[in-house]
């Protein structure tokens, strides 16, 4: 059985994307088998996976619509040794015509359940909305892991998504934790940063990740060759930072598994 988690933020451009391929990537150099979920219709984690977005099918919006099986939708993505379910603009349809489908929440749920022994790991790189989309990746999840800025208005953002979790994990997917989250984009030389960095950490303890994704030049240049930063340039500070997170995860995974809530 799989572990299945949503990279998730309500927030647009907090490293989702980045932290989805990377871990993938880095839990796959682990031994791990992974499969990407891409539930954005910017298709970024398939494009960052070497997979052109641009006439795929069958994607996700054909799972979703239970036009295709799961195993037809999965792809080898590119180079990285991880497969994927890839996105493109068609899903933005997808949201309105979910609305009038039976099981409207548990779509993706279904969907995934013939592929799931398949895989160690199934990573959800969710758009950046509490929206239908965002519900069907948490209605299947085990776990939701928040990538976050250390800013100060990201604290804000993170009680609405805190309160979505626990809604969902009440009424819908009583599975679901919040696994924890994880600092990113960060740089010590801006003292709020740091300041932000550790009061998170103060606040939130064991659910925050001890890695601390810096901000890298070298991940932001790595999806235009269609590769995650971990494989792009293995020597760069934001691929060891990865690949300590991808570690991390697996040695803790049991225990935040374990966790009640
Ligand atoms: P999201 O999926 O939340 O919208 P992305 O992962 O696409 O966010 O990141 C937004 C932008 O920031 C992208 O251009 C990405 O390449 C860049 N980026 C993400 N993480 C880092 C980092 N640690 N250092 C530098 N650039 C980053
Ligand atoms: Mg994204």
């Amino acid at each position: 059985m799989s572990t299945i988690l949503c990279i998730a933020n309500q927030k647009g451009g907090v490293g989702k994307t980045t932290t989805t391929v990377n871990l993938a990537a880095g839990l796959t150099q682990l031994g791990q088998r992974v499969l990407v979920v891409d539930l954005d219709p910017q298709g970024n984690a398939t494009m960052g996976s070497g997979v052109d977005k641009t006439a795929l099918r069958p994607t996700i919006y054909d799972l979703l619509l239970g036009q295709s099986a799961a195993r037809d939708c999965i792809l080898d993505a590119g180079e990285t040794g991880y497969r994927i379910i890839g996105s493109n603009r068609d899903l933005a349809a997808a949201e309105i015509e979910l609305v009038d489908l039976p099981r409207r929440n548990l779509r993706l749920a279904d969907a995934l359940a013939p592929v799931q022994d398949d895989f160690d790991q199934i990573l959800i790189d969710c758009p950046p909305s509490l929206s239908l989309l965002s519900l069907n990746g948490f209605c299947c999840a085990h776990g939701v892991v928040v990538p976050m800025q250390c800013e100060y208005f990201a604290l804000e953002g993170l009680t609405d998504l805190m309160n979505t979790v626990r809604q969902v994990k009440a009424k819908l997917n009583p599975k679901l934790k919040l696994v924890a989250l994880l600092r990113v984009m960060f740089d010590p030389r801006v003292s709020l940063q740091a300041e932000v960095a550790e009061q998170v950490k103060a606040h939130f303890g064991d659910r925050v990740f001890d890695a601390v994704i810096p901000r890298n030049v070298r991940l932001a240049e790595a999806p235009s060759f269609g590769l995650p930063g971990v494989l792009f340039d293995k020597s760069s500070k934001g691929a060891k930072a990865y690949m300590a997170f991808a570690q991390e995860m697996l040695d803790k995974l049991p225990g935040f598994m374990a966790k009640s809530a």
